[in-house]
């Protein structure tokens, strides 16, 4: 049950009525936080269960998720929710979460995390490590790089051309690429900066360097968390990776019970939206139709009004649905079609004294320099060792993730060539020998949108469709972030936004 914080006194929210379309983290967010101040709320959402790109599994001892495997907490938006829902203590931490590798000559490499780590390490050539040691000196926004150069010069570049600026070629080859393929499933070239990194981006039109930049607005924030009461807040480390004693699945459950199982409609997905507009009242209604699977039935296709609709199903599937406003259609022409990356993600278990080099810690990022080496994998989470309950105390688990734009083809490949990929490249890198005891395959087709060169482009057209489009408001990742805590927040500030609408509207 959440707490009493989040149910709010009710507000001029309540009589009015708010369409939620998509029941990802970012939909079920919004309707939550709007359901906790007296609002209506209906939300659809096309597949018959709700999570989106969250969801957990378990079998036969083995417990695994197939979409997002942690999140952080690095927005306060994520920390609140977690209180609001009471699922503080069911945080599950990954053990050794610092000890995350990279690949370098065909071997996992630790990743330093302090400077004398990294000078010890062999990461990196001495040249690159003196780059990044330097940079704090090199990037002084007191330089003739100044921020409004900066900004100016550099306003639209690729994370490659981003980062190469700072820390060299190899920083990115080895650190970047990596990083980018585990998290985005994009790569250097084709991801841009100001949607990719817009927070770097930021710290570098502030501060010159990067890392200085970082440094400094950690002591800030440190500072202004000084004047907070909770000294629980405090004492958080917000940029810790965590799940959930039972998966990433917890959040998601806790927050369909919120919403309400009446209030969550599945198998309905959205297929068009009427603006019901006079230009006397320009804030109308919005009358939504969808089609309702209902399982050995046939659709049925349902019509209800609204004062205010949140979307945060894809760009893609926007696209696919019919708009009008007042008797004329809107034609949704000048959105611009978004690419989408897809991911394989193979969940293996090996019986222990198969995995000869078993390595403690949260996982390997391979960095595509590296395929040479013959590896084909993006990347694996050690999901056993971070969370040693999810697996029977004889095996290994492991989440193995093929595909982004670096592998396209590769992501849609049949099981059987992803199996002797994955087992070619975990016997590689840690060992594994023979067959894994399980085997578990989940294809993501469109798992991540690829914020690329022309991205602002996107995000105009959805400012026009919230511009033109009465009480029509846009969130999830194809607009705010890709990690589930951006998505989070993203649902959090849409609800504060339609709320100051309605109360403008009443
Ligand atoms: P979604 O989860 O995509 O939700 C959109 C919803 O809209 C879906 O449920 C969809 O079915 C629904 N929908 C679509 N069309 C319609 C329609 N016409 N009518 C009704 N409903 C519709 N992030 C992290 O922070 N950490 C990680 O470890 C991590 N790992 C990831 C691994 C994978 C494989 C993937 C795919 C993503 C990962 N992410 C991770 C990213 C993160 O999970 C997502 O960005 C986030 O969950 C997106 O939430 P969302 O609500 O914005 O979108």
């Amino acid at each position: 049950m959440a707490t009493s914080q989040a149910k709010d006194t009710k507000s001029s929210g309540s009589g009015k009525s708010v369409a939620i379309v998509g029941g990802g983290v970012s939909g079920l967010t919004a309707a939550y936080k709007l359901k906790s101040k007296g609002v209506k709320v209906i939300l659809f959402e096309s597949e018959g269960y709700a999570g989106g790109k969250i969801r957990s599994n378990s079998e036969n001892g083995f417990l695994w998720d197939e979409g997002a495997n942690t999140m952080t907490e690095s927005e306060k938006e994520v920390g609140r929710l977690i209180d609001e829902l009471n699922i503080r203590d069911k945080q599950q931490f990954p053990l050794s979460q610092h000890k995350r590798y990279i690949v370098r000559n065909g071997k996992p490499e630790l990743i330093p995390s302090d400077p004398i780590s990294l000078i010890k390490s062999s990461i990196l050539s001495t040249q690159s490590k003196l780059k990044l040691l330097m940079e704090p000196f090199m990037w002084r926004s007191s330089d003739q790089k100044s921020s409004a150069k900066v900004s100016d010069e550099y306003s639209k570049e690729s994370v490659r051309s981003f980062f190469q600026r700072h820390f060299g070629k190899e920083v990115v080859d080895y650190l970047i690429d990596p990083f980018v393929a585990g998290t985005s499933g994009g790569d250097p070239d084709s991801l841009y900066k100001p949607y990719a990194f817009p927070e770097l981006w930021d710290l570098e039109k502030k501060y010159g360097s990067i890392i200085a930049g970082a440094i400094l607005s950690k002591l800030k924030a440190k500072s202004s968390d000084k004047g907070e009461k909770n000294t629980s807040v405090k004492k958080r480390n917000t940029r810790a990776s965590f799940s959930f004693h039972g998966g990433m699945q917890v959040l998601i459950d806790s927050l369909s019970k919120e919403v309400g199982g009446d209030n969550l409609k599945l198998n309905s997905k959205v297929l068009s939206l009427a603006y019901n507009y006079e230009a006397k009242s320009p804030s109308g209604t919005c009358s939504i139709a969808c089609g309702t699977r209902n399982p050995g039935t046939k659709d049925i296709t349902r019509k209800q009004s609204f004062d205010a609709v949140i979307m945060t199903a894809p760009v893609s599937s926007v696209q696919e649905m019919k708009f009008s406003l007042g008797r004329s259609p809107f034609v949704l022409d000048f959105l611009p079609k978004v690419s989408y990356l897809p991911f394989s993600l193979l969940v293996t278990a090996f019986k222990k004294e198969s995995v000869q080099r078993p390595l403690e810690g949260f996982g390997v990022l391979v960095p595509s320099i590296e395929q040479k080496n013959e590896l084909k994998t993006l990347g694996t989470l050690f999901s056993s060792m971070m969370f040693p309950d999810r697996a029977p105390s004889d095996q290994y688990l492991y989440t193995t993730f093929i595909g982004g734009s670096r592998n396209r083809d590769l992501a849609g490949a049949p099981l059987h060539v992803l199996k002797e990929m994955v087992t070619a490249d975990l016997k590689n890198l840690l060992g594994a020998e023979g067959e894994p005891t399980f085997i578990k395959h989940i294809h993501w087709k469109n798992a991540f949108p690829l914020y690329d060169k022309d991205y602002n482009l996107v995000l105009e057209a959805i400012g026009k469709m919230e511009k033109s489009l009465p009480g029509f408001f846009y969130a999830g990742n194809n607009k705010d972030g890709l990690a589930v805590g951006k998505a989070i927040t993203s649902g959090s500030k849409v609800a504060e936004l339609v709320m100051s609408y309605l109360d403008n509207k009443s």
